[in-house]
């Protein structure tokens, strides 16, 4: 039996974090949690409901609205994996869209929409054995996680990867769109006032531009192996 721990990965877009997360959270048997989705989950439901458009942004409905909107993972038994759900409905090919990330970075400097993700994150973490990424999992959801990385790379690689990312999955999208949409979100993700992008204090920053994901893999796991093995 090992120690179950925290772990939390924030960073800046693409740097790696889901891809690392995943494969970490195969590896030691933990729970994967994607906050990202969370906040993609609330914007397609935002857009859906034309809260949010080109032209306008009426974040009160959207709040007032907030105790209707049931965000989750649920386990696909075909595939054995934990996906998105928006109020039951599978929603994970909805929020990878360029519309959604466009305006995710702006629905998610909404303090009180905040606050009900961090919630949720809560009660999912609840147990330990988790491994979640994002913006503020250190800083802000889980303070005392035992473990904290944060991955940066410069925004050319990061929107390469993203770009061949989309593209492999069959996105209609330009190199140019991803790289703008890369900036738009770190300025404002940087910049906004409430659980702003940083790194935590006592986090281990790791600049992932000329390490392979094994390589990278094998940084993190020096961290994990001694504090989840019982001495
Ligand atoms: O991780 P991903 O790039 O999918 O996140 C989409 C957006 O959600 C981020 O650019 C950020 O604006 C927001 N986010 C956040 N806090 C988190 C995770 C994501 O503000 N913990």
């Amino acid at each position: 039996m090992s120690n179950k721990i925290i772990i939390a990965i924030d960073g800046t877009s693409s740097t790696g974090k889901s891809t690392l997360a995943k494969r970490l959270a195969k590896k030691l048997n933990y729970i994967y949690i994607d906050s990202g989705a969370m906040y993609r989950a609330l914007t397609h439901y935002a857009l859906d409901k034309k809260y949010i458009t080109e032209s306008v942004f009426d974040s009160q409905k959207l709040i007032k609205d907030i105790n209707n909107i049931n965000i989750d993972f649920q386990l696909n038994k075909d595939n054995d994996k934990y996906e998105i759900h928006l109020n039951d409905i599978p929603v994970e090919k909805h929020i990878r869209t360029l519309t959604v990330s466009n305006y995710v970075s702006r629905i998610a400097t909404i303090g009180e929409l905040r606050k009900h993700m961090v919630k949720v994150q809560h009660s999912l973490g609840a147990g330990k054995g988790i491994i979640m990424d994002g913006r503020d999992i250190g800083t802000v959801v889980f303070p005392n996680a035992e473990l904290k990385f944060y991955l940066d790379a410069s925004t050319e690689l990061r929107a390469k990867r993203r770009f061949k990312e989309l593209i492999d999955n069959r996105h209609d999208i330009t190199y140019d769109e991803v790289l703008s949409n890369i900036k738009l979100r770190d300025e404002q993700d940087i910049n906004r006032k409430n659980s702003p992008l940083k790194a935590a204090s006592d986090s281990i920053i790791i600049k992932t531009d000329k390490l392979n994901l094994s390589e990278l893999e094998d940084v993190m796991f020096s961290y994990i192996t001694p504090l989840i093995s019982n001495k």
